[in-house]
């Protein structure tokens, strides 16, 4: 497996100086009964759930635990999943796409309650979304999307025009559903402290270790790095997509490059004339826009995803995209004219057709479950898939799973 760039750029969550390692590299052989592969957000959320369970765990990380795309990440929790409800539920069915966003609901929640009873210091708070359009036909499309989600108990609050203004400071002439349930913090806090509940929970933690190669072994398998070995029961792939090792499942993913921009921090008078409220923004535009607030008055603004094209020239792609960023918010809010950026960054991330992440077992891979592409709802998914891994560890079945599952089917 080679070890991908998840990330390019210094993100406000990193320091300027290369953090001290805290965990050591694997070196001699060890066993364990899970054996995960990939310390993000979404390998510390399964380990955190398994040690819990008080399962054997270790996790290997490649590089440092929480610094790919983790440390990249905008981390608005968001209970929506890309897909709206009335998009998945063409492809899926109306039953299938409501319990898809049921579980994002829930998915928020345990997300939530994990990191408040592992009591991790990372800027948690709660926030409503807005996602919102600016163009009148697209806000009675979004009404109609609306009625749906009310019709299946999902909630959800109409702002029309003016409302939208006041909460968010934008003009135009659309609307916004308003979302509650949804949060933001400090993704790499919130990363670093899930492993640390882990490890205090039993796992073995290793860093800078690149895992090579994974074999059959007994009733288990054998994950090979350049100075040691782990036997395990069951690994879990948690590098955030297929990696060129699994190159059969690469088919499944769409490779993103999705740009984000940090501004300076902003006194009161400019936050005022911004006019945005304590809320997150998402629009309809596909790819879409996003901002929020940090807790130290900045914004950060996203989105300009472009597909991966081998051979693109980065640095002009880059510098395309984040002006293109730039563009984009400051006809939203003037006011950015006068407010520099302070940061700028690239990150990488895996789409998959409909949106949602591949969990669970592939049939080529006897004794591995897989936690991989995520989109822009990483977080959100790592802790469905934290969930629904410990479920099949333990053999619980639940028609739940299957909507996730690798060979799921569209009605
Ligand atoms: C710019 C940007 C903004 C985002 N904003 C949001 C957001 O607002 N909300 C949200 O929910 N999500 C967001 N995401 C998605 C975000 O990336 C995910 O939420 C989540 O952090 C991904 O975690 P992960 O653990 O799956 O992947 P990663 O954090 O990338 O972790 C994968 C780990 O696997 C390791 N690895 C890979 N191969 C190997 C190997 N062979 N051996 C050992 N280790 C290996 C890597 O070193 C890495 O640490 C964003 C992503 C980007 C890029």
């Amino acid at each position: 497996m080679r070890k991908p760039v998840l990330r390019r750029g210094g993100t406000i969550w990193l320091g300027r100086k290369k953090p001290a390692a805290r965990f050591p590299i694997l070196r001699g052989d060890h066993k364990t009964e899970v054996a995960i592969v990939g310390g993000g957000m979404t390998g510390a959320m399964i380990a955190e759930a398994f040690t819990r369970e008080g399962v054997n765990v270790a996790v290997i990380d490649g590089a440092r635990v929480g610094q790919g795309s983790t440390a990249a990440s905008t981390a608005l929790l968001l209970q929506e999943p890309d897909h709206d409800l009335g998009a998945l539920s063409r492809r899926y069915g109306r039953k299938r796409g409501t319990r898809i966003w049921q579980l994002g609901q829930e998915a928020a929640r345990d997300f939530m309650d994990t990191i408040r009873r592992c009591r991790i210091d990372c800027d948690l708070v709660e926030r409503d979304s807005l996602y919102y359009t600016l163009d009148a036909d697209r806000a009675r499309l979004l009404q109609r999307e609306l009625r749906k989600r009310r019709d299946a108990g999902l909630g959800g609050k109409w702002l029309d025009a003016r409302a939208l203004a006041r909460a968010s400071g934008i003009h135009g002439m659309g609307g916004a559903i308003r979302t509650s349930g949804n949060a933001q913090l400090n993704p790499l806090q919130a990363c670093i402290g899930l492993i640390d509940a882990a490890a205090r929970q039993g796992a073995s933690i290793f860093e800078r270790s690149t895992i090579t190669r994974i074999r059959p072994v007994g009733d288990g398998v054998r994950l090979y790095s350049s100075s040691g070995t782990i036997d395990a029961a069951q690994v879990v792939i948690a590098t955030g997509y297929a990696t060129k090792y699994f190159r059969p499942l690469a088919g499944k993913f769409r490779m993103r490059h999705t740009y984000v921009l940090a501004t300076n921090r902003i006194g009161a008078p400019a936050r005022k004339r911004i006019g945005l409220g304590k809320v997150m923004l998402w629009d309809t535009e596909r790819p879409y826009h996003y901002v929020r607030w940090t807790p130290d008055h900045r914004l950060l603004l996203g989105g300009e995803d472009h597909p991966v094209k081998p051979g693109a020239r980065r640095g002009l792609q880059f510098a395309e995209a984040t002006a293109a960023l730039r563009d984009y918010f400051e006809a939203l809010y003037p006011v950015l004219r006068d407010v520099g950026i302070d940061r700028s960054w690239e990150g990488l991330f895996a789409m998959t057709p409909d949106s949602l992440p591949y969990i669970g077992p592939h049939r080529r891979y006897p004794k591995h479950a897989f936690a991989l592409g995520y989109g822009g709802n990483g977080m959100t998914f790592a802790a469905l898939a934290a969930r629904i891994l410990v479920e099949q560890w333990r053999g619980v079945t639940s028609p739940d799973h299957a909507l996730f599952a690798f060979n799921r089917s569209r009605t």
